[in-house]
């Protein structure tokens, strides 16, 4: 069984078409960490382009946020915009499936899944103390979180913590990380369609049960499309200039 992990879509079509491209063959089961939309221009097309790949969905804050789940006064005025614009460009039946979407932790063909942390779907998970607990709670040894934008993570064996600076060089597509059968993980895929860890290309992985093996891909994407989609939207232009930047 090989999983397509994708997370923080964040409404980019085009980097989610980019990211499906590259992985094409390579996975028999998708999942999604959350953060479906927001942000992004295309929030329909890829609500829709989810729900019809049949990928298992948790949702992240902003799908919250969109959905009326969840109050906007801890988005900054940029964020909140982008909510806004989301729910009034949003389909009946897309806001309904965002609505629909369950929270985490999820456990899924013997894998755990969250958006931010292991106990509170809305915490950021960047240092070894925030991944502490989750690695050491979480019912499976491989759980997957979204949230930082930060492709990496963390793994745990006999009380070290080591922190996973895993991502593919720029010439590469993915790097691959052995799965050791003492260890415990902590792994996040990065984000498809707004990474933040300073690299513009959209971020996914994918886990190979069988062989043991996380790979961490990195897919390039037209950016100056997905830029120009949201300017015609009049999305905040820090949105649109962030994209390019991988910050
Ligand atoms: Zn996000």
């Amino acid at each position: 069984m090989r999983i397509l992990v994708l997370s923080d879509i964040h409404a980019n079509l085009t980097a989610l078409e980019a990211a499906l491209d590259a992985a094409k063959g390579r996975w028999d089961r998708a999942v999604c960490l959350g953060d479906v939309v927001g942000y992004g221009p295309d929030p329909n097309e890829v609500a829709t382009r989810i729900r019809e790949m049949g990928a298992f969905c948790i949702r992240g804050n902003h799908d919250k946020a969109v959905a009326e789940l969840m109050a906007t006064e801890d988005f900054n005025p940029v964020a909140k915009a982008a909510v806004v614009w989301t729910r009034e460009s949003l389909s009946k039946e897309s806001l309904q499936w965002l609505k629909s979407l369950p929270s985490g932790p999820k456990e899924i063909e013997g894998i755990v899944l969250v958006h931010g942390s292991f106990h509170d779907e809305d915490e950021y998970v960047f240092t070894p103390e925030q991944a502490l607990q989750g690695l050491l709670d979480s019912s499976r040894p491989l759980t997957f979180f979204g949230h930082t934008h930060h492709q990496g993570g963390f793994s745990y064996h006999d009380a070290q913590l080591e922190v996973l600076q895993i991502r593919p060089r720029d010439s590469d597509s993915f790097a691959a990380l052995r799965i050791e059968p003492e260890k415990r993980y902590l792994l996040n895929p990065g984000a498809v369609g707004q990474p933040r860890d300073g690299n513009a290309r959209a971020a996914f992985a994918i886990v190979d049960l069988e062989h043991r093996v996380v790979e961490f891909w990195r897919a390039a994407y037209d950016i100056s499309a997905v830029q120009a989609r949201m300017q015609a939207a009049h999305l905040p232009e820090p949105l649109v200039q962030r994209l390019l930047l991988g910050r």
